[in-house]
């Protein structure tokens, strides 16, 4: 991370200072995002501190401080390709992406009561970020535009 910080930072300055803002090039990521997730068993799992409530807060508070609300009839516009694919790959492999790179807590496994495992969708909660769409490393979630009038609302924005 070390490096791709200092050699950004060298580039914006680059880009600033000699170009002005309008430097010649773009630079490209050779990889979609989706392709560098790793498989949860060659990552170090991360502890996180616990929100203060006052700086920091659960994801929970953060989606009610949002406003977010959608009508209850509204067409879906988070589908799955394969209902199969969260628990067969994405939580077996990948320890459940979607249950942590949503900032929303949209999605979350959930067990039956016969015992068997399964993605459950909160879509009310979507705050229509696109990170599932982008990040789902098999790429089985579609971000379809949402029905006009729902999602975040920060009035004093
Ligand atoms: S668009 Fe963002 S908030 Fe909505 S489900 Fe996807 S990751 Fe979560």
């Amino acid at each position: 991370m070390a490096k791709g910080l200092y050699l950004g930072t060298l580039m914006v300055g680059i880009d600033q200072v000699v170009f002005g803002g309008k430097a010649p090039w773009t630079l490209r990521h050779q990889h979609a995002d989706h392709e560098c997730l790793k498989p949860a068993a060659e990552c170090k799992p991360i502890d996180y501190p616990k929100p203060d409530g006052k700086l920091t807060f659960d994801r929970l508070s953060s989606v009610f401080i949002s406003n977010t609300n959608h009508a209850e009839d509204q067409p879906v516009h988070l589908r799955l390709q394969s209902s199969e694919i969260p628990v067969q790959v994405n939580l077996r492999r990948y320890a459940g992406p979607e249950a942590r790179f949503c900032p929303a807590g949209v999605y979350e496994f959930v067990v039956s009561e016969e015992g068997r495992e399964r993605l459950q969708i909160n879509a009310q909660n979507c705050l229509h970020c696109k990170t599932c769409d982008i990040k789902d490393p098999a790429q089985n979630i579609d971000w379809v535009t949402p029905e006009g009038g729902g999602g975040p609302n920060y009035p004093n924005m």
